[in-house]
């Protein structure tokens, strides 16, 4: 479209020669004229005319009260005024009151087309800046909605934008992260960008995004990354991958546990096998042994088998408890009982008196035992030097409480917590010597949760560990006792 320029003026012979001159000397303009400022007015009302030339001096309504409505309707329309001779002062005020510029009588077409021609361009550079900033409005607008993380790092590395995916993945508000360095928000950050992969800002190609670790706000976040240089900044866009990493390295510590704990049993298993099918004869002694450890062996193996897949069971929601009234220091002896057979040298096993009556809990016994099984084997299993073990069951708080004490191998302070999680071993390269698939806190803790308990450790490395499972008290009307647990017999893990 051409640009459209309006003339005012009531001097017939001017308004006839000025449309003229313009189309002379500039290319594609339309121009319009009117005779007076009130008509002009009714039309700017209506139309967005590119530039506006008014006489300054006109019957009713003058050039200069034009220009103010024109500012008021108008106000990046450019408006030139034409001046009468001499006419300085009023010249000036036209200019103090937004003219654009002054065109004196007689007027020198040349001057007039070239301020015209700079009043038309400065107006079309205003309407292409106004689009570019809602453009860019539009982009922001879109950014801050986007399901991904984005943000804008400044060639400082100060970080100039944030959206609001950005504050979900991260926890930082926009407000906490605009206006500082990237590094003091994603730790990390100045030794991994250089490896994130950032496209040009002429015809990007499309980035694959690389995946890195990074610390926020004390935990670690695995963020998938890419970005795009434009003009004084780079524009990141970030996913969340923290979970798939978890199941990642949930999977490769399975694998590393499944191959190590499957792998040491079954190569004992092969090798007693194999030494008694030689048809050399062997005494009844060494005979015995081997069998023992094909025996031995093999529950070692079905154990961590039935680990894997009990912990998977659990995961997948599919364990129904059996609830029941039952007296916990009962449960307690039945499976400090049946552990006495199974005592390695040196190592003591004892329940200690508890102090007056227990009340009741409304568990699932068969998962309690289960629970204290465990705690009862890695206080064994955790005491390679011998020592006591004792099993304690009170009150704390309201709460009943089983304690599995041990003056084993103890575990370092920055392990307690872990010891929990999913295959994590305090000793995986078996340092102290002693085997195991990781599982069985995690299971202890999960079915604790499921009690409705909870489940905590103290230790001291060296000294021992004391392992304390915490369970609500039976809400059973005072005066009823509890049953004694159901199953008399050595417990089983279900
Ligand atoms: P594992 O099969 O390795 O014994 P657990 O989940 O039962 O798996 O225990 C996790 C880790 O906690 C063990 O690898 C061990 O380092 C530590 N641990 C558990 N119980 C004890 C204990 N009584 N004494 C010392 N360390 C223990």
């Amino acid at each position: 479209m051409n640009p459209r320029v309006l003339i005012v003026d009531d001097d017939p012979a001017l308004l006839e020669a000025l449309p003229e001159a313009l189309r002379l000397r500039m290319s594609a303009l339309d121009v319009e004229a009117c005779d007076s400022a009130s008509g002009a007015l009714a039309r700017i009302a209506d139309e967005d005319y590119d530039a506006i030339v008014t006489d300054i001096k006109m019957p009713g309504m003058d050039g200069l009260a034009l220009l103010d409505e024109i500012q008021t309707l108008r106000p990046d329309t450019p408006t030139l005024l034409i001046t009468g001779h001499g006419e300085h002062d009023l010249a000036i005020q036209a200019l103090r009151r937004g003219a654009y510029d002054y065109i004196q009588k007689p007027i020198d077409r040349d001057y007039f087309t070239a301020s015209l021609g700079r009043a038309i361009e400065r107006r079309e550079l205003a309407k292409r800046v106004e689009l570019q900033r809602l453009e860019l409005e539009r982009h922001a607008h879109v950014l801050e909605h986007v399901g991904d993380g984005v943000f804008v790092v400044d060639r400082d590395d100060v970080v100039q934008f944030w959206n609001l995916a950005a504050e979900r993945i991260t926890g930082i508000s926009h407000d906490q992260a605009v206006g500082r360095l990237a590094g003091a928000l994603l730790g990390g950050w100045e030794a991994v960008a250089p490896s994130i992969p950032v496209a040009g800002a002429v015809r990007p190609k499309r980035q694959l995004a690389r995946m890195l670790p990074f610390e926020v706000e004390g935990r670690e976040l695995w963020l998938s990354l890419c970005g795009v240089d434009v003009a004084d900044a780079t524009v990141y866009s970030f996913q969340d991958r923290t979970d798939e990493r978890v199941v990642d390295k949930l999977k490769d510590d399975f694998v590393a546990t499944a191959s190590h704990e499957l792998r040491t049993p079954l190569a004992a298993i092969y090798g007693a096998a194999k030494t008694l099918e030689r048809p050399e004869p062997l005494d009844s002694d060494g005979a015995d042994t081997l069998i023992s450890i094909i025996t031995t062996e093999s529950e070692r193996l079905a154990r961590v088998i039935e680990d894997i897949l009990y912990a998977s069971h659990l995961d997948s929601g599919r364990l129904r408890l059996a609830t029941e009234r039952i007296d916990p220091r009962a449960l307690a002896q039945e499976v400090v009982d049946s552990m006495h057979l199974h005592l390695p040298d040196g190592v003591t096993l004892s329940l200690e008196p508890s102090p007056g009556d227990l009340p009741g809990v409304d568990v699932d016994p068969t998962k309690l035992r289960r629970v204290l099984l465990n705690l009862l084997e890695n206080a064994i299993k955790y005491s390679p030097e011998g020592g006591p073990v004792v099993v304690r069951v009170g009150v704390d708080n309201g709460r009943v409480r089983l304690s599995v004490r041990d003056e084993g191998l103890g575990i370092p302070r920055g392990e307690q917590e872990r010891i929990f999680e999913k295959f994590y071993r305090a000793d995986p390269q078996l340092a102290r010597g002693v085997g195991g698939s990781g599982l069985g806190l995690y299971i202890c803790r999960e079915l604790v949760q499921r009690l409705g308990g909870e489940i905590e450790v103290e230790s001291e490395p060296g000294r021992g560990s004391t392992f304390t499972v915490d369970l609500p008290p039976a809400r059973a009307p005072s005066g009823v006792s509890p049953r004694p647990t159901r199953n008399g017999g050595p417990p089983q893990a279900s």
